[in-house]
């Protein structure tokens, strides 16, 4: 864990700032507690709706400022606090600077898909980067978010993997990147919708940079800020949420019992654990017949089919017997519980790896059809700009 400043860092950055990339982690090493650094600030994001009353009498308001002050943050989505002219002017001063301090400063902003898939880079307040996506499709929009900065999963294909893990992002740090994209939207920054389309955010996807479930707390305070109904939250459904991770098992049990019909979305990529070992180092701790289990018992709870990733890596996990192994553990677990969503691997920098040919890509989805498992080739979306699966690594 490297948790002092090298001395080579850049001058423009502060005092206190992680360094942007961090040493590549050794192959299969893990990190699963994220260096300590200072915390950022606190913001309305972070809290529900109790512990907001609670702040704001704190600050000698009276308590239905909180309210207030949510319905322009998460309602109608104010950044420009001249702009809430329901508080006085002292109160809007002393309640913004309190409570909504900026967390995320755009560094760069790219944009591929004739503007309808739009990459952020953000600068955090210690330094520390991020990268966001934001996809719009004519009936809907979707946002892509990071949960840490870097991750300490260390899975060989992925380009964040590569860079370590920096820290966990707060609650406010995550809904942040949602609130900015549902802005830019709702300002019409970004073409794409179907005229009469909904112009409101409805999916989000953890699937940007790190593994939500090594940021347990943080995450769920996001899913609920996410999901709550305005003006507590953004009212986004449960059922539009998808939390992505590479197979944590006590985390994904401890999901099941929050009552949020999240869908879960596991990382598999290997049928076997001889070859997950190496693609996803996690399994050395939980053993793809574990991770397949957890992700059955979060059916059974939540009542959400669960979707199966598989980054499709020529010559590496591509081939029909693995196919028909995977086919053959799903269908072994139940009818109807589970989809596969394979992915033409990304390039990543410095890989050998590549995407499988097409005609291999079929003969592998027909291996788990054969099975009865429904299988959709993931769209993906970005890749022009390094903003799909596994390319974010927010280098400046
Ligand atoms: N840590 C979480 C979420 C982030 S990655 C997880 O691993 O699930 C989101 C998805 O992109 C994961 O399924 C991940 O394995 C996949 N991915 C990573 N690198 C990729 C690449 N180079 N090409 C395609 N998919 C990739």
């Amino acid at each position: 864990m490297a948790s002092t400043t090298p001395p080579s860092r850049p001058a423009a950055r502060p005092d206190d700032a992680p360094p942007a990339v961090l040493a590549a982690p050794a192959p299969g090493v893990l990190t699963f507690t994220a260096p300590r650094r200072a915390k950022p600030p606190r913001h309305l994001a972070d809290l529900d709706a109790a512990a907001r009353a609670e702040a704001v009498t704190e600050l000698g308001e009276k308590p239905f400022r909180a309210r207030q002050l949510s319905v322009h943050y998460f309602d109608r989505l104010v950044d420009d606090p001249a702009h809430m002219t329901d508080l006085p002017a002292a109160s809007r001063e002393r309640l913004t600077a309190a409570l909504l301090p900026p967390l995320l400063s755009a560094v760069r902003r790219q944009e591929c898909d004739r503007g309808t898939t739009v990459k952020t880079l953000w600068r955090l307040f210690d330094g520390a980067l991020v990268e966001s996506v934001l996809m719009r499709y004519p009936d809907r929009v979707t946002v892509c978010v990071s949960s840490q900065a870097g991750c300490g999963m260390n899975c060989p294909f992925c380009a964040t993997g590569q860079a370590g893990l920096t820290r966990n992002m707060s609650t406010a740090e995550i809904v942040e990147q949602v609130v900015a994209a549902a802005r830019a939207v709702a300002r019409g920054e970004v073409p794409g919708g179907r005229p009469g389309a909904a112009d409101r955010v409805g999916n989000v996807v953890f699937m940007g940079m790190g593994e939500p479930l090594a940021n347990y707390s943080a995450v769920l305070g996001a899913v609920r800020r996410l999901t709550d109904p305005a003006p507590d939250g953004l009212g986004i459904s449960a059922r539009g949420v998808t939390v992505s991770t590479v197979g944590l098992v006590p985390a994904i049990d401890r999901l099941a019992g929050e009552g949020l019909p999240v869908t879960l979305a596991l990382s598999l990529h290997a049928p076997d654990d001889e070859l997950r070992d190496e693609l996803v180092p996690i399994n050395t701790r939980w053993r793809v017949a574990e991770a397949l289990d957890a992700a059955r018992r979060y059916v059974e709870v939540s009542g959400r089919r669960v979707s199966i990733e598989y980054a499709l890596i020529r010559d590496v996990n591509d081939q029909a017997w693995r196919g028909d192994r995977l086919g053959r553990l799903l269908a072994a677990r139940g009818r109807g519980w589970v989809h596969v969503n394979p992915i033409p691997l990304n390039p990543t920098p410095g890989s050998k790896w590549t995407a499988s040919d097409p005609h291999v890509m079929d003969r592998f989805v027909e291996a788990i059809r054969a099975h009865g498992v429904p299988v959709t080739i993931r769209d993906t979306r970005g890749k022009e700009i390094d903003g799909a699966c596994g390319q974010l690594a927010a280098a400046p």
